[in-house]
């Protein structure tokens, strides 16, 4: 069975070959995106590998099913950067990795805010130029702090675990409430109320189009002066012009960001040698309150393991005619 891993990079090529493989995959790693420029590349491949932020959109799933294609396989959870029912109608069945580490995001986002309330990434430049001050580091202690969480799934519960650890107080927000985070002690409130109270707030919904946007001008003017924001989520939960805003005046303290709406173009690439292009990104850049990482919240190599096994097996699945992790 060929398949084409699109946007493979080092460290997926060396997860996929590493984990047994006798389903008769015959893996093809490509490190371009999946665009339509790119497509054409998947002619004669009947299973398609893709990440997250490779373009899934009707023309190019129209452009895959008339190239022969039948499965595209998500590396990811997300698939809200599928166009299902484009794929649906195309006949193309979609199947996805539901849960890899839960735990490789949720303790990222304790990173993020950690090197935030720490300035360890101030301090990390300060001392290897030499200068071993303190003034701008104060932070704050955790223990005691309300933290709300919205989106109380599986890597939601993973972090209002740790939270709960440092002595957080756990406010929460969630269509369906967890009974794991109602054991941790976590209160369910409406949205509104968890902003309002929370001086940490952490974001681990999918995006949808409830969620598009949930945090914004009105959310942020909510939240306590000087709160805390953190997104590993997906980048479009929220509104990211507003947040420079709410930077610019004190409202928002603290941001964490390990995705950005506008990541396609850049994340996963060097551009190092290149002037930015995004002024919005440019402009969170410049505060020394806020931390950005590529989305590399995933990145840990027990995820990376779970994720190529979890594809393998459901392109074998597949291949047998018992479908699994359908989208
Ligand atoms: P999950 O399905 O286990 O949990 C999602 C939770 O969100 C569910 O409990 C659901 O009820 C809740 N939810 C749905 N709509 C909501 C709304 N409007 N408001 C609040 N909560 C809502 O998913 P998960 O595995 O915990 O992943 C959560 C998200 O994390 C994924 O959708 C993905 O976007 C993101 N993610 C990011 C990375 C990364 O590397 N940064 C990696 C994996 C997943």
């Amino acid at each position: 069975m060929r398949t084409l891993l699109y946007s493979s990079q080092a460290y997926d090529r060396d997860s996929f070959l590493a984990t047994p493989n006798d389903g008769g995959i015959e893996l093809y790693f490509q490190p371009a995106r999946l665009t339509l420029d790119t497509v054409a590349l998947t002619d004669g491949y009947p299973v398609i590998c893709a990440f997250i932020n490779d373009d899934l959109s009707t023309p190019v799933l129209e452009r895959l099913a008339a190239g022969g294609t039948r499965l595209v396989a998500l590396r990811s959870a997300g698939f809200n950067h599928v166009d299902l029912p484009a794929a649906r109608r195309l006949g193309l069945t979609v199947v996805r990795v539901p849960a890899y580490s839960p735990h490789a995001v949720a303790e990222h986002a304790v990173a993020l805010i950690l090197s935030l309330n720490r300035h360890l990434h101030r301090a990390y430049n300060r001392t290897r130029d030499g200068d071993f001050t303190l003034h701008g580091l104060t932070g704050f202690d955790l223990v005691g702090k309300t933290v709300g969480v919205v989106g109380t799934g599986q890597i939601g519960a993973a972090f209002a675990r740790i939270m709960a650890g440092f002595g957080c107080r756990l406010l929460a927000y969630d269509p369906y409430p967890n009974p794991d985070v109602l054991a941790l002690g976590g209160r369910y409130l409406p949205l509104e109320q968890v902003l309002s109270q929370a001086q940490i707030v952490s974001l681990h919904c999918p995006l949808n189009d409830d969620t598009r946007h949930l945090i914004n001008a009105d959310s942020l003017s909510r939240m306590p002066r000087g709160a805390m924001l953190i997104n590993t989520g997906r980048g479009a939960l929220v509104d990211t012009p507003a947040l420079v805003d709410a930077l610019k005046t004190g409202q928002l303290g603290y941001l964490g960001l390990d995705v950005y709406e506008e990541e396609a173009q850049l994340f996963f690439e060097d551009r190092s040698d290149l002037p930015l292009q995004d002024d919005v990104l440019a402009r969170l850049l410049t505060f020394p309150n806020v931390v950005i990482t590529a989305h590399q919240a995933f990145l840990t190599h027990e995820a990376l393991g779970a994720i190529a096994q979890t594809t393998l097996e459901n392109i074998r699945q597949w291949a047998a005619g018992t479908p699994r992790n359908l989208v």
